[in-house]
């Protein structure tokens, strides 16, 4: 068996416009890859987020079954409360569980979802949800020790503040970020010798999120001649020569999935949901601030509340029902009705220019097999995904050129890629129409002539 008989490079948020086509000629390594094996845009579940994405990727199971449906999720129905959604909630078991009890050992690294570490066959070093770089973040946990001595500083999970204006050092941290994962991934490739190894990286995220704009002139906010115009080519011309680096020291006979968990696009602007929620009486505070600022559950007068949403790149919008919130106004014999004119309304909310907005308004029992936990009642795409969904409330005016939590170019966008190619089982550039994230686990079982769970949302796809 060659090793690793699998090399997984999950390039968070990589965008299939830019690989399969604006730099494809400049990517050599990705070049080769789909140029011998299969490729095709890969859909995202619903939301388009990294947490969930991955862990739906890799476990088969959509948001709602996994009970995951941000970065940040209700715990239980009182307000205001968020909880990270770590990788105790994962309770479905994900690739590596499934190639451990065939024998295969693992080595992750960066997987988002992956803290705390899991406790699988083989080795893991945590994602960015992590606190800290010190002990705790390892599977074994004296692997910790032993990073440290591979790294020429600290193992960095993220890029810190990645939405400010300190874009030098921003880039710097981006490349530390990204040449650290591949660096561990060659160090464990070598001693661990696994059967699969598996490292994303979050530069690709965090680069788009803060540059965008100084390249893409479909961005409103476009810096014509910025001295950071081509600082997204050049990084993932970067990423390319360092999966060219690893993939020389694996085995020539190394099956290679690059793949990534959404793509992006320029973000337009921002719709403040929860401005609008007060404007159209549904969301009432006992005073109302003078200056934008974050939503304050304690100041929301919550018997006269119907509803309250939570901004990011897509909108979550909570209903306040009597009998399932502690101060619920909503009748139960009337919440599917107020749910579906708040929908209506959403859908048909007009844009600055007076033009609808393009807003795509999903219930949770719409999008998912299973809702377990706490579901937003409504998921928003606003501008299907073109535009921020906003929080902040307070002030003037329902539209924001920025966000506001920090300077941020880049929104996701429903679709990332897939690339695949086995040396032993060329495809000679096949591409791959119809993909989607939740076909990734039972392609992979089946290739390998694995048993998979018989309820997996997924098909299988001959990947080669
Ligand atoms: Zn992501």
């Amino acid at each position: 068996m060659p090793i690793p008989r699998l090399l997984i490079v999950g390039l968070d948020c990589a965008e299939p416009a830019l690989v399969f086509e604006r730099w494809r000629q400049e990517l050599p390594t990705l070049g080769r890859l789909i140029a011998a094996g299969s490729w095709g845009p890969l859909e995202s579940c619903v939301p388009a987020i990294t947490v969930p994405a991955w862990s739906c990727m890799l476990s088969g199971r959509d948001p709602g079954e996994l009970g995951i449906y941000g970065f940040r999720n209700r715990p239980d129905r009182s307000y205001g409360r968020m909880a990270v959604a770590d990788s105790s909630t994962v309770r479905q078991p994900r690739l590596w569980d499934h190639l451990g009890t065939a024998g295969w050992r693992s080595a992750l690294i960066g997987v988002p979802g992956t803290y705390p570490p899991p406790r699988l066959h083989g080795v893991a070093v945590s994602c960015f949800l992590a606190p800290g770089p010190g002990a705790g973040i390892t599977h074994p946990p004296e692997l910790a020790a032993e990073l440290r001595g591979w790294l020429d500083a600290d193992y960095l999970l993220d890029v810190p503040d990645f939405r400010s204006e300190e874009k030098g050092r921003i880039l710097r941290d981006i490349y530390t970020l990204c040449d650290q994962r591949f660096i561990l991934a060659e160090r464990l490739l070598e001693r661990e010798q696994p059967d699969l190894l598996m490292l994303v990286d979050m530069g690709t995220d965090r680069i788009h999120h803060a540059f965008w704009k100084q390249f893409d002139p479909a961005h409103p906010g476009f810096v014509p001649g910025s001295p950071y115009a081509d600082v997204i080519r050049n990084y993932y011309r970067h990423v390319d020569a360092r999966i060219g680096t690893l993939l020389a020291r694996c085995d020539p006979d190394t099956a290679v999935l690059v793949v990534s968990d959404h793509g992006a696009r320029p973000m337009l602007g921002g719709l403040r949901l929860n401005q609008w929620l007060l404007q159209t009486g549904r969301l009432v505070l006992r005073s109302v601030p003078q200056a934008p600022g974050p939503l304050d559950h304690s100041a929301i007068d919550w018997p006269r509340t119907i509803a309250w949403g939570a901004g990011g790149y897509y909108g979550r919008i909570f209903l306040n029902v009597r009998g399932r919130e502690p101060e619920g106004l909503i009748a139960p014999e009337a919440y599917e009705a107020e749910r579906a004119a708040l929908a209506a309304d959403l859908t048909a909310l007009p844009g600055p220019d007076g033009a609808p907005l393009g807003n795509r308004v999903f219930t949770p029992q719409q999008l998912y097999r299973k809702v377990r936990g706490v579901a937003p009642d409504l998921l928003v795409y606003v501008g299907d995904l073109g535009w921020r969904a906003i929080g902040s409330i307070g002030g003037e005016g329902l539209f924001t050129p920025d966000n506001d939590t920090g300077p941020d170019d880049a929104n996701h966008a429903q679709h990332g890629l897939l690339i695949f190619h086995d040396p032993a089982r060329p495809t000679g550039g096949r591409r791959l129409d119809g993909l989607s994230l939740y076909d990734v686990l039972p392609s992979l079982l089946a290739r390998y002539g694995l048993p998979a769970p018989p309820d997996l949302r997924g098909r299988i796809v001959e990947l080669s």
